[in-house]
């Protein structure tokens, strides 16, 4: 029987094996299909404390990784598809059918960036293409941008980005907004940010350049196709949590982010930790720091066990 597990190995899944680690509690932490997380999915973060000159988000999970099996932490590859979490201990199912016993269980696995799914969009991913503002944004400074959507994600990704980008072309596929009074406002009035109404992407364009180049557009309500130039496109139709495995197990709002209170879940021993319990701040930092709530909680826990 397991004392921690940890399921994830972005920020706050490592930070918690880093903290559980130090405690002694030799956690077990389950690396998925994408180890690291969303910032394997970004070049350089420019925003994690302590990299004066900013470091590149793989090498940054890669220092977590190790940090944390300098103390003894243990990886074990493995998707993992059930869980049941009725009581002690509380058991986990992997894809091979492995069925893991832990005492706690600390939940950290992400979210995903929804993208519209296109090849064009795919094969341009990292080259222009990117679901990030505050961590792409950066490396498109005083050059034409676009955002796709219309709810609250776009309109902060646009905001964020018309303090950098020439100019930022709002895409949305109908011609009202979703988005909160008060961010549609602040997104209309900004001097910087156009709106594309009523308009899809049919292709991210400049795949043979190897770089954004510019977007075909088409005007859903008369068929018409333009073309928009653009260096970048950043995708802000919403995130997802990774949450399946647990549904009907364990608390979660309508999107299916887990509801943690101080990263408790409902379930005794089961915490949650990073974006999938936060749909607001998203940020490594803040990630990482639900990380350490996460594993300090099943510490306390754990003691209160006696073990
Ligand atoms: P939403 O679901 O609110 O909005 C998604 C937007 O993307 C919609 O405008 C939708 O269009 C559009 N969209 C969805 N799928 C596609 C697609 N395949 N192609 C083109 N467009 C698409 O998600 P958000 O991430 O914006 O917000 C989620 C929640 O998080 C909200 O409750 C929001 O208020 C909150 N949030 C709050 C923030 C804040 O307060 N600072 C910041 C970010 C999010 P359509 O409108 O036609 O459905």
């Amino acid at each position: 029987m397991e004392k921690v597990v940890i399921i994830g190995t972005g920020p706050a899944g490592l930070t918690a094996a880093l903290y559980t680690a130090r405690a002694d509690l030799a956690p077990l932490v389950i690396e998925g299909i994408q180890p690291g997380g969303q910032l394997t999915t970004t070049t350089e973060v420019e925003n994690y404390p302590g990299f004066e000159e900013g470091i590149d988000g793989t090498a940054l999970v890669t220092i977590m990784r190790k940090q944390a099996e300098r103390f003894g932490t243990r990886y074990q590859s493995g998707d993992v598809t059930g869980c049941d979490f009725s009581g002690r201990p509380n058991k986990l199912t992997l894809s091979s059918g492995e069925e893991i016993l832990a005492e706690t269980v600390i939940i950290a696995t992400g979210a995903s960036a929804l993208y519209l799914g296109l090849e064009s969009e795919a094969k341009l991913m990292g080259r222009g293409v990117s679901a990030c503002a505050t961590c792409d944004g950066a490396f498109f400074r005083d050059v034409p941008l676009a955002v796709i959507g219309g709810g609250d994600t776009a309109m902060e990704e646009a905001l964020f980005l018309a303090r950098l980008a020439s100019k930022v072309t709002i895409v949305h596929r109908r011609d009202e907004l979703r988005a909160s009074k008060i961010m549609a406002q602040r997104a209309r009035e900004h001097e910087k940010i156009d709106f594309v109404w009523d308009s899809g992407v049919e292709e991210v364009l400049g795949v043979d350049a190897g770089e954004v180049t510019g977007l075909k557009l088409k005007n859903l309500k008369t068929g018409e196709f333009s073309e928009l130039a653009v260096s970048g496109m950043f995708v802000g139709i919403g995130h997802k949590p990774n949450t399946e495995p647990f549904k009907g197990h364990i608390d979660m709002d309508e999107r299916g982010f887990i509801v943690a209170d101080d990263t408790k879940t409902n379930a005794v021993g089961v915490y949650a930790a990073g974006d999938v319990q936060d749909h607001v701040y998203r940020q490594a930092v803040t990630a990482a720091g639900t990380g350490c709530m996460a594993a300090l909680e099943a510490e306390r826990y754990l003691e209160s066990l006696g073990q």
